[in-house]
């Protein structure tokens, strides 16, 4: 008797940039990187060591997220990295690609482009973290950063209360209109403002730059304001005072990754906070923890970015095109 080749005749479907654009928007995001959250604070989807490496060509930063969701059934890996030289090449530097296996067998199962969907899961994470902690009466969004990923945090964030105005600040003022477009679209008033007057007005602030060193020290901000920090996902990275997350209740993705190379890593090296002070968001999202506790409470979320938020949204994008004939099929 002879053993059929494994994975011989084995249907992978492959879902392309412009598909997940066209199919994955915010809800569904949303909804993918809440679950997974909550999966995670659960026990049921954890995240494997994430490996990545300067490769010593093209300047590149290459590497691997990987994870295992069991209640969403999500197995995989987001491969890819940062290539600076890729502008001139007229492509985004950011480049990466989501591979799906099947969790009962092993198999291959998609391979999902995952550039477009590390956009919206980041949009989704600070989206997230606003329904569930910032306050119901939030009227003003302060922006900080105005890179590519800027507009995504906008869009997501502006659908999460009934903001009024959103007013903001980059070391780089050139790129403020990329965020004045998108409120003069969706008609909210926009200010480009000073990171004091921005303390000072903003309800709600998400900071999604590269900085190495504090944007916003903590006298700048008011009691009951809501913070996202979305941009630092790598040692030495910081955006904001370590003296505010001392202040704050502070909640994560991931703990280790925060403590790691997120926001806290400051804080948390230099004794302000401890590890145990940092709650997992997911506990919120599943009741366990309280969340805000009143309306003085300085709350900031320490947004990582975990593979397992590209692996939520890749199954996604690969289910929905599944279901509407969107994806191409190969046979491996
Ligand atoms: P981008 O290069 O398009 O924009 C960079 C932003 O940071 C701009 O606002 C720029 O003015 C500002 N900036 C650049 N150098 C700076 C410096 N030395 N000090 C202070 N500000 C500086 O990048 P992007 O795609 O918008 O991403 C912004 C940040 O978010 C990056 O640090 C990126 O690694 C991070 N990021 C995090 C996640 C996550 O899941 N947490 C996901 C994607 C990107």
């Amino acid at each position: 008797m002879t053993t059929p080749a494994s994975g011989a005749g084995n249907p992978i479907s492959i879902v392309s940039e412009a598909v997940c654009q066209q199919i994955v928007g915010r809800p569904e995001a949303f909804k993918a990187v809440e679950n997974v959250f909550a999966a995670m604070a659960r026990g049921d989807a954890y995240n494997f060591p994430v490996v990545r490496e300067a490769i010593g060509h093209a300047d590149a930063l290459y590497g691997f997220k990987s994870g295992f969701d069991r209640a969403g059934m999500a197995l995989g890996v987001k491969s890819g990295g940062y290539w600076p030289g890729n502008v001139q090449k007229d492509l985004t530097n950011h480049q990466s690609t989501v591979i799906l296996f099947d969790p009962d067998t092993g198999q291959l199962k998609s391979l999902v482009g995952g550039n477009y969907l590390t956009a919206v899961r980041t949009a989704a994470a600070s989206a997230v973290s606003i329904a569930h902690l910032a306050r119901k009466d939030a009227k003003v969004l302060g922006m900080i950063g105005a890179g590519h990923q800027s507009t995504f945090q906008l869009r997501a964030a502006l659908e999460q209360r009934d903001f009024e105005k959103v007013v903001a600040w980059n070391p780089h003022p050139e790129h403020l209109p990329r965020l004045a477009a998108v409120c003069e679209e969706l008609r909210v008033p926009f200010e480009a403002v000073t990171q004091q007057e921005l303390g000072a007005q903003a309800d709600v602030i998400i900071t999604i730059t590269s900085a190495f060193e504090p944007l916003l020290l903590k006298e700048w901000i008011k009691p009951g304001t809501h913070i996202a920090c979305m941009g630092t996902d790598t040692k030495g990275k910081q955006e904001v005072d370590p003296a505010l997350l001392a202040a704050a209740s502070v909640f994560t993705d991931e703990v280790a990754q925060s403590v790691l190379l997120g926001e806290a890593q400051h804080a948390v090296a230099s004794g302000l906070i401890a590890e145990s002070d940092i709650t997992p968001i997911g506990e919120v999202i599943n009741g366990t923890h309280v969340g805000r506790r009143d309306d003085q409470e300085i709350t900031l979320f320490d947004g990582t970015g975990v593979g397992l938020q590209d692996l939520a949204v890749a199954s996604a994008a690969a289910e929905l095109a599944d279901q509407k004939g969107l994806s191409q099929t190969i046979v491996l």
